[in-house]
This record gives structure tokens, C-alpha cells and sequence, in this order.
């Protein structure tokens, strides 16, 4: 925190609302941007030491090795988390649930084999018995159906695709 921020103690408060109304941060490692995501989420998320409590952004290029930055300085990347991330990873393994560990392999298999799939559904179920836990399991901090879906879409064009 440098003095020209915080000049006396008294302006502590503008502090806070300077540091919260903080432009979007690019990623340090690739220049795009991404969302915001929860200290909290970062903390679960990744292995070791905490970084000091910061604004975290998330990166969300499937090339770029760096997962969270922080408004700070800090940095994680793909090798700093549990789990990796579905959209670091492109192929089947790639995660798109992280509650309950739905792939887009798994998706593909049921869209090849029945020209559905009911992994939408099933997550929608264990939401509303409310067994989903997305801002300490998903890298993004929030719920996994909209990019369930959107993997849906993109896989099964994918499909329609070779059988044309
Ligand atoms: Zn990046």
C-alpha cells in the first residue's frame, strides 16, 4: 500500500472504496481480461501458502498457464490448484462441473451414444437439493450450469459436424 493511497489514517475508508471500485485487472501473464472471483474461492482453490487478502481476477485462456491474479501481485497458476481447470484443459478430461465432476468427455460419450445428455439435468437436481458447494469447488466461484450448457451446445455441433 503506498503512502500517496493512504496519506493519513482517517481516509482508511476511501482506501477500501478505491481498492473495491478498482478498474478489471488484465492477466500480468496474456493481457485479457476476465471476471472478478472471491478471495475465498482462490483460497480453497489452491494449494499452500495464502496470498495476502487482494482483488483476485481469473484468466480464463486455455493457453496461459495463469489461473488468479491479484490486484497485489499475486500469481497462480495451473500447477497451484487442486483441481485443473476445464477451461485450461480443451480435451474430454477437461472439467465443466466441478461439484460433481461432470467432464466433457462424460457429456460427449452420452450425446455419441443417445443423442442427449442428462448431466444439465443431474446438476440442476443436486442444486435444488442444495448439495453443490461452486465458490469453494468451481475455479470461477460460481455456479457451473451456464458453462455446462454452453459445452453442450459446442459439443454437439461438434458432432452434428463430423456426422454432415
Ligand atoms: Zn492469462
Amino acid at each position: 500500500m503506498s503512502e500517496s493511497c493512504c496519506p493519513t489514517s482517517d481516509t482508511e475508508d476511501q482506501c477500501a472504496v478505491a481498492e473495491s471500485a478498482a478498474k478489471p485487472q488484465v492477466c500480468p501473464t496474456c493481457g485479457s481480461d476476465g471476471p472478478t472471483v472471491d478471495p475465498q474461492t482462490v483460497a480453497a482453490m489452491t494449494r499452500g501458502h495464502l496470498a495476502p487478502k487482494q482483488n483476485f481476477w481469473l484468466c480464463r485462456q486455455a493457453e496461459c498457464e495463469t489461473v488468479y491474479h491479484g490486484g497485489q501481485g499475486a500469481l497462480f497458476s495451473i500447477g497451484d490448484m487442486h483441481v485443473v481447470p476445464g477451461f485450461k484443459t480443451p480435451g474430454a478430461e477437461g472439467l465443466v462441473c466441478y461439484c460433481f465432476m461432470h467432464s466433457r468427455g462424460e457429456i460427449e460419450q452420452e450425446l455419441r451414444a443417445n443423442g442427449e445428455t442428462t448431466v444439465p439435468q443431474r446438476i440442476t437436481a443436486e442444486i435444488k437439493a442444495g448439495n453443490c458447494a461452486c465458490e469453494v469447488r468451481n475455479p470461477a466461484g460460481r455456479c457451473c450450469l451456464g458453462e455446462v450448457n454452453k459445452a453442450v451446445a459446442m459439443i454437439r455441433d461438434g458432432l452434428a459436424e463430423i456426422v454432415t
